[in-house]
């Protein structure tokens, strides 16, 4: 095998494919598939993947160039963990690079060279005795030695330096001048007993302090850090120094793991013997486990029905099979709180990660995962990604979240890459959730399109889990009718029913939450008198409001109308653009209830690392009466004084302009309305809104889930959106607008007639069948961004259409002609947000 073929990282379709290079001697032992390696390319040394390894190039190896380098002692990315990128990039559309470099902690990324060093304490091990005398004496020393140095000096030796990286006895580091590294903690070596006996004689009665820190070492014959010997002998760090300088014990700079939490301490928690309903959801997880079968579990159950305790055990279940676990939980409920419950459990085999750390600390969790040091990983949507080997089992909590999609490139969804994944390991997955997504209902429970249900490829076994734990009921929800609140004179924001619930709290020193959505406000146009929105004839999807040319327009398709005067419903001349945000939300309540104390969370108040966190404590250690803000405190909290939530104009999420929207908002009504009463008191809901009749509200009510499904799904099969249909979006953006609609136009026309080659229908909504459309080029709903113009076409199919495929086929086809004019494409597949 002795060339390598290496996807270089220029993220562009026209380079989208692997390079070969041959690898020289002093090279072959290091290079494997998932390496990190230098390479020259077009005159240039750019970074690259390995990908594969053959002795049978494609060209004649005489006209390849050589590799110029490996760049990290193990390969960052494993053989499973490219075939994944591989899978990646041909299910969403994207260059191989982009995928694979996805995968790597961004500490990674960089230039940053490598170092060897002996691990913390360690001895050169036994079974390593074989090694070359000088590359072990230039190791022992302790000092971290570079890569590349080893690299040429020591070719032979590879085998030797994997194998002691893999077994922790070594230790790969990068410079800490690049801040991404490891921190290093000067250590004490104690000497040999004998060195130190000598010293303690030859110290007599001089130098006490230095006299007890010896004995002290006599006594822990343990590496310690100098300053912590410093502070157990009650001396300083010159006293510490003397002794090296004489020769009794040894300082070196050690690296250290900065762990997160360290100086938290979690109590242990055993597992609790689980209800009925609960053992009923485990068991046939634990089988799958078991059993090693990739099944994915849907786990349905309210908030507080003991999901987590599932989890927990489940985990167990799974490194009791000597595999390890990944849980995906959303970024924002990442709290210390959630991740107590799991190093509780398993205490130091996990590790977290999420893009709160620093580069350097997440370098670390992931060394600690890779070196088998943590065999739990709880972390964001890119811990799916996590280096482990033997996978058993896969959770993702609130599976419904939006973040578990990537918005930018790679546009992946975390939950397909979990079931991918966990084919290739032989992995359960569970997806954990109180209000599924409708996609991954609908695939567990139906109802099953004959056409789109083959085009899945997962289709999880439902297990729910309807009831609270403790029996505690959900909390009451009311729902106040605004357009009644105009009727009789109150254009404030607090309906009478609200404003007499906040003055009840106040009185009775108890706390409320407040939510206000504010996404989307002023995009879109409403009646206060009768609650009619405009939307699209055609898509029927809220119109967008455009400042610029003063007009309503649907950014599916295009349509457009003139903005109204009066209400075309009612003839009221109450229309108008909402714009209320959470600043004005608490000057109100400054106002109305004099004296009132607000914690007031949303972008403006969190972006500093650490405010979320500071914002919520106080909340908790009750500092403040309310906790006003937008969907960041809908997510996660418990707070046990919290009996009544509000929420202000629940029609704003509804409004925008995506066909979720009646979905999120249903599912973020339900889980604030979880937030209340979660404790002794019982908790309150009121829920104003433009309209109540909607099914997102109306169902809200009595906590009906499936009711709100059932009209929102045989809604979606009218329409062909998802799950009945699927998505496909195209971004084409450039300085000009002409140029732009040519291209456009080009990709609809292709892509219709590949459709029409196949004999695929070209309506999909409304029909059942194979079918697809293309609608568009149409300007996008950010029509302009940093003075380029954007137009997107979409593509709508259903059934088993191989739409990614052909899509994927069309664009290397227009790869030219847009290097040439200058446009660049963004591909979605699957959207998520179509805003
Ligand atoms: P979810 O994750 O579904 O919101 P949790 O797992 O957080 O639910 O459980 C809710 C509460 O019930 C927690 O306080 C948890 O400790 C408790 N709980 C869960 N399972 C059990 C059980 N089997 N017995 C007693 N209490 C339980
Ligand atoms: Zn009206
Ligand atoms: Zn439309």
């Amino acid at each position: 095998m002795s060339v390598a073929r290496v996807i270089v990282d220029v993220p562009s379709r026209d380079i989208d494919r692997p390079f070969d290079y041959t690898i020289p001697d002093r090279l072959s032992g290091w290079v494997e598939v998932g390496s990190r390696v230098a390479v020259p390319f077009g005159g240039r040394t750019l970074q690259g993947i390995v990908v594969g390894l053959t002795a049978d190039p494609e060209f004649d190896r005489s006209r390849l160039k050589e590799l110029i380098d490996v760049l990290d002692a193990l390969p960052p990315l494993s053989a499973e963990l490219v075939e994944l990128g591989e899978w990646m990039s041909r299910r969403w559309v994207c260059p191989l690079t982009v995928a694979l470099q996805a995968m790597l902690p961004s500490a990674l990324k960089g230039k940053a060279e490598k170092y060897i060093a002996l691990s913390y304490g360690q001895a050169w091990p036994a079974e390593e005795l074989l090694a070359d005398g000088g590359f072990r004496q230039l190791l022992e020393k302790g000092d971290p030695v570079k890569l590349s140095y080893l690299l040429q000096h020591y070719p032979h030796e590879a085998d030797t330096i994997k194998r002691m990286l893999r077994s922790g006895a070594l230790m790969e580091t990068q410079k800490v001048e690049d801040r991404l590294s490891v921190r290093t903690v000067l250590t004490v070596f104690p000497g040999s007993e004998d060195v130190m006996r000598s010293g303690i004689a030859e110290l007599g009665k001089r130098a006490p302090k230095q006299r007890e820190a010896l004995e002290y070492l006599l006594a822990n014959p343990e590496p310690i850090p100098q300053q912590q010997l410093a502070e157990a002998v009650g001396t300083t760090i010159g006293t510490i120094k003397s002794l090296a300088d004489k020769g009794w014990a040894e300082i070196r700079p050690v690296t250290e793991d900065r762990d997160p939490y360290a100086g938290r301490s979690f109590a242990p928690t055993k597992p609790m013997q689980l209800t009925p309903a609960q053992q009923g959801a485990y068991e046939p997880i634990a089988k799958a486990i078991q059993e090693e079968r990739s099944e994915v579990f849907l786990l349905h159950g309210v908030t507080g029905s003991g999901k987590t305790e599932i989890y927990l055990q489940s985990i167990q279940t799974c490194l009791a099979m000597g595999k390890e676990a990944i849980v995906l939980v959303p970024e924002i409920a990442l709290t210390p709180q959630m991740v107590e419950r799991f190093k509780g459990r398993f205490g130091e085999r996990v590790a977290v990660m999420h893009s709160r750390l620093s580069n350097g600390e997440r370098y670390d969790e992931w060394r600690k995962i890779r070196e088998g040091r943590a065999q739990v990983v709880v972390g964001a949507r890119s811990a799916i990604f996590a280096p482990f080997g033997r996978i058993g089992l896969i959770v993702i909590d609130e599976e419904h979240e939006t973040t578990y999609k990537q918005e930018e490139s790679p546009k992946y969804h975390a939950r397909d890459v979990a079931a991918e994944r966990a084919r290739l390991h032989g992995a359960a997955v569970v997806l954990g959730s109180a209000t599924p997504s409708l996609e991954t209902y609908s695939a567990a429970v139906g109802p099953y399109d004959k056409d789109t249900a083959a085009g899945r490829a997962w289709q999880p076994v439902y297990v729910p889990l309807p009831e609270r734990v403790a029996a505690r009921p959900l909390p009451k929800v009311s729902i106040v009718d605004m357009r009644e609140e105009l009727k009789l004179g109150n254009r404030a924001m607090f309906s009478r029913a609200l404003a007499q619930a906040i003055e009840e709290r106040l009185e009775r020193q108890e706390q409320m939450v407040l939510l206000l959505n504010r996404r989307g406000y002023s995009t879109f146009v409403m009646c206060r008198s009768c609650g009619y929105t405009a939307s699209c004839p055609h898509c029927d999807i809220a119109l967008t409001y455009h400042r610029g040319s003063q007009n309503l327009r649907c950014h599916y398709c295009g349509y457009a109308e003139r903005e109204p005067e009066v209400c075309p419903s009612c003839q009221s001349p109450h229309i108008r653009f909402f714009g209320t945000g959470t600043q004005k939300v608490e000057e109100a309540l400054a106002q109305t209830f004099p004296g009132i104390r607000v914690i007031r969370m949303d972008v403006d108040t969190t972006t500093e690392k650490g405010s979320h966190e500071k914002w919520l404590t106080q909340f908790r250690e009750r500092k403040a009466d309310v906790l006003l803000g937008t969907q960041m405190v809908a997510k996660g909290l418990d707070f046990p004084h919290v009996t009544l939530v509000g929420v202000l104009a629940a029609d704003s999420a509804l409004k925008l302009p995506d066909f979720r929207s009646p979905e999120r908002t249903f599912q973020l009504l339900t889980q604030v309305a979880g937030r209340a009463g979660r404790h002794e008191l019982p908790g309150e809901v009121i829920i104003q809104t433009y309209e109540p009749e909607h099914p997102c509200i109306a169902t809200v009510e009595h906590h009906d889930y499936a009711g709100f499904t059932e009209q929102e799904l045989r809604h979606r099969r009218v329409l062909g959106y998802p799950p009945f249909g699927r998505l496909i979006t195209l971004t084409l953006s450039h300085e000009q607008v002409p140029v732009l609609h040519t291209l456009g136009e080009s990709f609809a026309s292709k892509l219709r007639a590949k459709a029409e080659a196949e004999g695929v229908r070209q309506t999909v909504a409304s029909g059942t069948g194979l079918s697809l459309e293309v609608l568009g080029p149409v300007p996008s709903p950010i029509p302009r961004l940093k003075d380029r113009y954007r137009y997107q076409c979409m593509v709508k199919y259903r059934g088993e259409v191989d739409a990614i495929g052909w899509t994927s086929a069309v664009l290397r086809e227009l790869a030219d002609a847009m290097k040439r004019s200058g446009v660049t494409a963004s591909v979605d597949v699957d959207p998520q947000m179509m805003l």
